[in-house]
């Protein structure tokens, strides 16, 4: 939830969403449309299919040894599940992460004590004391022995210059979400009136379905 969307809105949702399907088992058994209707206001759907494919998957033939053969799980998801749902000693190489890898610990960390704990603590480290541009030097736990030349380093340039977004509104991922919404909420709709484009998109990706001249929630 949180890979795309602004974590305190995530947070909230996974709360809602952990009561209603607190297993593998019991998301695996819901049909997608309730899922996609949960997922709502999260944006970027095909991730609410992907974690209800991936779901079934699991139920129905366990874990992969390899993560990333799920449906959407690359590899940094992947490392994140194996460290902070199975405490393997495995480290989520987030931007945060890979900063504090480069600056503090060269030699890399073992986590194998408390890998939970060491991947939150390393990732937060990362986003709230080692900062991409002003590093909180002063006052770090970690300081002493650390081989970073600290806030005299040029910064200048450590952060790619942001990409512009194009505006949402109009946007084909609004027009698309927009449509979701309503067969969800219809029930159908008819295609003669849709949104061709978000319309075809939607069904390519799984997130729809097409019936005589209608358009339904997905099977
Ligand atoms: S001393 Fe500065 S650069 Fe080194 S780990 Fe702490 S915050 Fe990061």
């Amino acid at each position: 939830m949180s890979a795309q969307t602004a974590v305190e809105r995530a947070a909230e949702r996974w709360v809602v969403w952990m009561r209603r399907w607190p297993t593998v088992e019991s998301l695996a058994q819901a049909p997608l449309p309730e899922v996609l209707v949960l997922w709502q206001g999260l944006g970027y759907p095909r991730r609410a299919r992907d974690l209800h494919r991936g779901a079934r998957l699991v139920a129905a033939d366990g874990w992969p040894s390899d993560l990333t053969a799920l449906p959407g799980v690359g590899r940094y998801v992947a490392a994140a599940i194996r460290c902070f749902a199975h405490e393997e000693p495995v480290l989520p190489i987030d931007v945060n992460v890979a900063r504090v890898l480069e600056r503090r610990f060269p030699g890399g960390v073992d986590t194998a004590g408390d890998p939970w704990r060491a991947g939150q603590a390393l990732m937060e480290f990362g986003q709230r004391v080692c900062r991409a541009a002003r590093p909180a030097c002063a006052s770090c736990p970690v300081a002493a022995g650390c081989p970073w030349p600290g806030p005299l380093a040029p910064v200048v340039g450590t952060r790619p210059p942001r990409r512009r977004q194009p505006p949402y509104a109009g946007s084909l991922r609004e027009r698309r979400g927009r449509l979701l919404r309503q067969v969800l909420a219809d029930g159908r709709v008819p295609a003669a009136g849709a949104d061709a484009a978000a319309a075809a998109g939607l069904i390519a990706d799984g997130l729809l379905a097409a019936e005589g001249s209608w358009l339904l929630p997905p099977a």
